[in-house]
């Protein structure tokens, strides 16, 4: 009995991932529907190449309420010279492009979480297919890859950039120093919840450099978090060699996150009232929040303690908060590695 091949994608790039010089284009992916019998899904996509060298490939609004990895990314994409590098970038602002223009984490076609569905299925749902087009024909490409992430509509982050602890302790160097070279205000080793399905595994599990950012959130983005992604973008192409010179290298704090006690998730909905600001120490057995139940007055509040020493890394947002939610995320200070 033989395994049957995998379909080939269903999606078609309008450029030439292989042309030299300024590309602006489309992922266009096939998705039939009532208003549009033959439409498609047409993601932004833009390649600049020039010389010799290597290709990173710089992604956002892989979630579609996160927005400095969007700001930073059409902006290169309108800013980039090819004649100042060497190699090849691929640009993709805005990932999960359905649910970018819904403003959406998830997808509004298929309610698809992008960053839980890699490696995809080239027969599956929309957000399966995109999935499986950047694992089976951009991840291949690429020698370093960096995803921006940042909070969306229900947290709120300190700026850092991260990289996960990995089985090959080389290649999780080179991780970290892309990380470094990133300077963000805060680098992060990483601890994900659940790692499956995530991008970040993907490109890891191909032996690659993969940078993460989360850079704040509440579903917006500051001048100051678009310009560490702006700066970052930028370190990470002069660190791969692709554009010239040095990172613009700026202090950062290296960050932890050593345990499961980092995250603390609500037992009870209510409306949190935060003891801590983001940034701010505590100690473990410190109250981090309140959470009280909102149907009458006259009802103690839930509080939250701190289950390690730390720094508040992640908070909830918006005020009400329900049980089951990621109330915030501790971090410790660590040495740079
Ligand atoms: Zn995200």
């Amino acid at each position: 009995m033989s395994i049957a091949s995998p379909r080939p994608s269903p999606v078609t790039p309008t450029i030439d991932l292989s042309a030299k010089g300024v590309q602006h284009g489309h992922l266009r992916l096939p998705y039939s529907r009532d208003d549009s019998a033959w439409g498609s899904v047409m993601i932004p996509i833009c390649v600049v190449a020039s010389g010799e060298g290597p290709t990173a490939l710089l992604t956002g609004a892989n979630h579609g309420d996160e927005y400095e990895g969007p700001a930073a990314l059409f902006e290169l994409a309108c800013t980039l010279d090819p004649a100042t590098i060497s190699g090849r970038v691929i640009i993709l602002p805005a990932l999960n492009y359905p649910a970018f223009r819904a403003g959406t984490r998830t997808s509004p076609i298929d309610k698809g979480n992008l960053n839980r569905s890699f490696p995809g299925r080239p027969d599956g749902s929309v957000t399966e297919k995109i999935a499986d087009y950047v694992t089976r024909h951009l991840v291949p490409l690429a020698d370093i890859v960096l995803d921006f992430h940042s909070g969306g509509k229900t947290l709120d982050f300190l700026p850092y950039a991260a990289a996960h602890e990995l089985p090959d302790k080389a290649q999780e160097a080179r991780c970290f120093a892309a990380v470094a070279a990133f300077s963000a205000p805060y680098s992060m080793k990483m601890l994900e919840i659940d790692a499956v399905g995530m991008l970040d595994t993907t490109v890891e599990e191909m032996g690659k450099v993969f940078v993460t950012t989360e850079l704040g959130g509440a579903g917006t983005a500051t001048a100051r978090s678009t310009g560490i992604a702006r700066r970052g973008a930028g370190n990470l192409l002069r660190h791969a060699g692709i554009l010239a010179g040095a990172p613009e290298t700026a202090p950062t704090r290296w960050l932890d996150m050593p345990s499961d006690d980092c995250f603390t998730f609500a037992q009870d909905d209510g409306l949190i009232v935060f003891q801590h600001d983001l940034g701010e120490a505590v100690r473990a057995g410190e109250v981090i929040a309140r959470v009280h139940p909102v149907g009458k007055t006259g009802l103690a509040p839930a509080e939250y303690q701190a289950a390690m020493d730390g720094i508040l890394a992640a908070r909830h947002i918006p005020g009400l908060i329900k049980a089951g939610d990621c109330l915030c995320v501790l971090a410790a200070l660590r040495e740079a590695p």
